[in-house]
């Protein structure tokens, strides 16, 4: 029975009542390539320091809430999960980017424990992330590239959504806020939220 476990890592002081940029980590941070268990072998997504670097630049807390099931399934171990998750922030350090606090939700699709609130489509890890940080969820908005991704922002109150690669729009309907889709994830600043 392998260890499941949720992780959260904080990377810097958050200090409370802004608003926060939530990111989905595989598939939008960096490439996706399912499962991925190899530091040497991640890869950035184009666009993301730039994104990230934007909101640090404003001051903007950078929230990574990434479901790992791949822990509970057993693919790989909590020292490799955390590896790859160092080695991402490593490249986006490379590029100027940073993150201020990351949330790993560790649960199987089918575990029933506690550890699955996190899991999205729940919004646990970024309800968690609004109480511990007093993050002003209402204004916050979210990166991501399923529709769970969106429903988790919906449910937890955020204000809209971002989806990239959206071979998925068309279930969109479904999430009750606003989900626009981008190709080019520098396109998201702070700036560029009031006019999404
Ligand atoms: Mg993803």
């Amino acid at each position: 029975m392998p260890h499941a476990s949720n992780v959260m890592l904080q990377r810097r002081p958050i200090s409370s009542g802004t608003p926060a940029l939530f990111l989905d980590r595989d598939g939008v941070v960096n490439v996706d390539t399912g499962y991925l268990s190899d530091p040497e072998s991640v890869t950035l997504r184009d666009g993301a320091a730039t994104m990230i670097a934007a909101f640090n630049a404003a001051a903007w807390p950078v929230v990574i809430v990434s479901n790992q099931s791949g822990l509970g399934r057993g693919y790989f171990d909590l020292c490799t999960m955390l590896a790859v998750q160092e080695r991402i922030e490593a490249l986006l350090l490379h590029e100027g980017a940073y993150v201020d606090a990351v949330f790993l939700c560790g649960a199987a699709p089918d575990d029933v424990s506690s550890l699955a609130e996190w899991r999205k489509p729940a919004p646990g890890m970024l309800t968690t992330a609004g109480l511990l940080y007093g993050i002003d969820l209402t204004r916050s908005v979210l990166v991501g590239d399923k529709v769970s991704d969106m429903q988790a922002a919906a449910t937890a109150g955020l204000c809209k959504g971002f989806l990239v690669d959206a071979d998925c729009i068309a279930d969109i309907q479904i999430v009750p806020i606003p989900v626009h889709a981008v190709n080019n994830l520098s396109d998201i600043y702070p700036a560029s939220l009031l006019s999404w």
